[in-house]
């Protein structure tokens, strides 16, 4: 450890360390709340909400924010009125068994990552609405990957950055127009604590800049048995402008921006070197932290006197790069002067020219026209990159192709590992009820087994179908709670907050559509013809209903011109009580839409969707799938499992594209989703339709879990990037 890597922050309080030792009912609930394990094991957190329901929902389903308003007396005479002694011990009895067992799979199957284990880098983690540092899908990948790390028992550890505004919160005004506000998050609110070297002493890591000193402290937050460090720039040693350089996620210019990724990246490497950490390998989950691979040559160059192809080769032989973005415009790209600045202190150390430096970031390494791109530097580094679905593979080889220009497209190394989803996190409480009835005994621990999966044909259709039904109840409870809080929010009239509190009906056939607004994501395609829309809506027999929420980028423009358009409909009577809009899209939102909806609408422009995850959550409790066949869904529909909509095709005019798309929508929905929804036999139950469900869940839940996705990352990158093995450099 060098001197020049971190210094102590004697100004930052050192925070009793955690540890599993709880006497009293008060410290177990602390020590419960303190590790982000609570949420995703249902018994803990109704534990939580027992104790103050209301404010457990006020307070975002923070539990430390709630455990702060309550005393021991006062959580004593609570547990004694509510009869929580046994269900709090437990809890916490659980929890450290969890944490005390290295689970099977992780024995057999990590072997020499238990040593050193892999790092896994991403600049937003979304695990729980409760600690806002994401924005959406990449965000909430991460927090699937590293739950499901912490399932399956692989050594790994994952480094972010703590942003203390994070996120914006969306409101809608009068026109339905996005206005975004930024709020502080309570840092003594949240699970984390100062994260200490091998001293005792709190970790704050520097880097030297052309123009300065750029220090960040380190956190330690508790994911199951995964540690997740963040770096933050909010010290007092900062200038007052680097102190904000971590507040926002997606806040700032591009220069911020690479700032933030120097923090994350270098800073990141620093850090897990403070911490005596020596990983085997670095996962780069997208382009953003790629400037760690230069760190981690810097430190090989110093520790064993290596040359900097010598050590750039072992850092790309350990290096896994995931790159999710199928749009050219989508990659970090910063200028020659944004990279002196920021680079040009480790470029001296790593005794290499600034040509040689930007060429490492270029697909031409020689083109002084061409900029730095991250995702280029993450390829270059990387033993291996990985698309998130297997149509991305394809684009995505395509897309970089002349990287190796000597190369076929199929040689192209990127291969692609398809995205999943956590199941404790995103499978309904009544839902994993009923598997618990149904399915094998310890299911859970076996998630990628399609043979636990067949078991949901077992189940009888009336219990599947009431399951799914008192969901969407819960569903449209929030659903309107959310509305007319809206309503309330803006001034509107009593008329119309009553109306939000009685608006849609459990009976009807209900769509949900929620991810971000952008515009290939159209999310208006359903209104291409809005009068012939009117009517399915409002057909008699069978109408239909819409659930709408997403956020757009704040920047993003036409994005917020279309949600205008679709929240707006509220002011059409053929719409306002057909098509709803959900401010201020996040965990909790989506977790609430997926568990109760009848049909999740996916409609991108094919293939722009890398994967899409929210789908694979939906499937869980029962929603079936309508989608265009893109990401993920290209390679999930069967015919059996969902619906899709068009073929795998796209046409090179967008225009064409959209046109076909939405003449296909409105086809699948009239002749296929709506008469299957209808369709009910004399028990009044749509049998064809559940039975639909049944092949969703049985094809697809264990396809898309996060558990295979980790187990083919160790499997077909951790374990070859740990061995060392023969590396393929472009
Ligand atoms: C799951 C999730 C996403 C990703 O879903 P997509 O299908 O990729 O849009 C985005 N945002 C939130 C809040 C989520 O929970």
């Amino acid at each position: 450890m060098s001197q020049i890597d971190f210094v102590a922050d004697s100004e930052i309080e050192p925070v009793t360390a955690y540890g599993l030792t709880a006497e009293t009912l008060h410290e177990k609930c602390i020590a419960l709340a303190r590790n982000l394990w609570w949420s995703w094991n249902h018994e803990v957190i109704n534990l939580f909400r027992d104790l103050d329901p209301i404010r457990w929902r006020q307070l975002d389903h923070n539990p430390i924010a709630l455990l702060s308003e309550f005393t021991p007396e006062r959580l004593e005479t609570r547990a004694a009125e509510m009869v929580l002694y046994s269900r709090i011990n437990q809890a916490y009895r659980r929890l450290k068994e969890y944490m005390n067992e290295i689970p099977a799979w992780g024995r057999t199957n990590t072997g020499v990552l238990g040593s050193r284990p892999v790092a896994y880098f991403s600049l937003e983690f979304g695990v729980h609405e409760s600690v806002p540092i994401y924005s959406g899908g990449l965000g909430v990948l991460s927090g699937d990957h590293i739950k499901s790390a912490s399932a399956l028992g692989v050594p790994l550890i994952a480094c972010g950055l703590f942003y203390d505004q994070g996120y914006f919160k969306q409101h809608l005004d009068q026109q339905g127009y996005q206005h975004e506000e930024y709020l502080d998050t309570k840092v003594e609110n949240l699970p984390m604590e100062p994260a200490l070297d091998s001293e005792g002493k709190p970790i704050t890591v520097q880097i030297d800049t052309r123009t300065g000193r750029l220090l960040a402290k380190v956190w330690l937050m508790r994911v199951g048995r995964v540690k997740l460090y963040l770096l933050d720039c909010d010290v007092p040693s900062n200038s007052p402008e680097d102190r904000e350089l971590t507040a926002r996620l997606y806040g700032g210019d591009n220069r911020v921006r690479i700032r933030q990724e120097l923090v994350a990246g270098v800073g990141g490497i620093r850090a897990l070197k403070a911490l005596g950490i020596t990983p085997g390998v670095y996962h780069l989950n997208e382009g953003h932290s790629a400037f760690a691979t230069l760190e981690a040559i810097r430190q090989r160059m110093k520790e064993d006197g290596v040359s900097f192809e010598v050590g750039l080769r072992e850092v790309a032989h350990r290096t896994v790069f995931t790159t999710h973005t199928p749009v050219p415009a989508g990659h970090d790209r910063f200028d020659r002067n944004l990279i002196e600045e920021h680079l040009g202190p480790l470029r001296d150390e790593l005794g290499i020219s600034f040509e040689q430096l930007m060429g490492l970031g270029r697909v031409e390494p020689q083109n002084e026209h061409e900029t730095f791109c991250m995702t280029v530097l993450g390829l270059k580094l990387s033993r291996r990159a990985n698309a998130v679905s297997n149509l991305h593979g394809h684009v995505s080889r395509r897309m970089w192709a002349h990287l190796w220009p000597w190369r076929a497209e199929e040689e192209i190394p990127i291969g692609h590992i398809t995205n999943g989803v956590h199941i404790p996190t995103w499978l309904a409480y009544q839902m994993m009820q009923l598997y618990d009835r149904n399915f094998e005994p310890g299911w859970m621990a076996q998630l990628s087994n399609p043979e636990i999966w067949q078991g949901i044909h077992d189940i009888d259709s009336g219990e599947l179908w009431e399951t799914h039904y008192a969901l969407k109840n819960l569903m449209l409870a929030f659903v309107r709670r959310r509305l007319s809080r809206q309503c309330r929010r803006r001034g509107e009239s009593d008329d119309v907050v009553e109306a939000a509190r009685n608006v849609f009906d459990p009976n009807i056939l209900t769509i949900g559509f929620a991810r971000r607004f952008a515009t290939y994501k159209r999310a208006d395609l359903f209104l291409s013809n809005i009068d012939r829309m009117a009517d399915l809506v409002n057909d008699p027999q069978r109408p239909v209903q819409f659930v709408f929420s997403g956020k757009a980028h704040p920047a993003d423009e036409p994005g917020k011109q279309l949600i205008k358009k679709i929240s707006n409909l509220r002011f059409d009577p053929r719409f306002a009580k057909r098509v709803v809009y959900i401010e201020d899209y996040d965990v909790n939102v989506c977790r609430h839409l997926i568990q109760g909806v009848d049909v999740w609408l996916n409609n991108p422009r094919r293939p722009l969707e890398a994967s899409g995850t929210s789908g694979q959550k939906a499937v869980l409790n029962g929603a079936l799938n309508l989608s265009i066949l893109d990401g993920w869904w290209a390679e999930a529909f069967d015919g059996t499992n969902g619906f899709a909509i068009g073929k795998n095709t796209q046409h090179v005019d967008d225009r064409i594209t959209d046109a076909r798309d939405a003449v296909d929508l409105y086809r699948v929905l009239i002749d296929e989703v709506i008469p299957l929804f209808y369709d009910h036999d004399i028990d009044g139950l749509p049998r064809h339709w559940i039975k639909r469900m049944m092949n969703s869940i049985s094809t697809l839940g264990w396809r898309f879990s996060a558990d295979r996705m980790v187990a083919d990352y160790v499997q077909k990158c951790y374990l070859p990037a740990s061995g060392g093995l023969s590396c393929q450099m472009p």
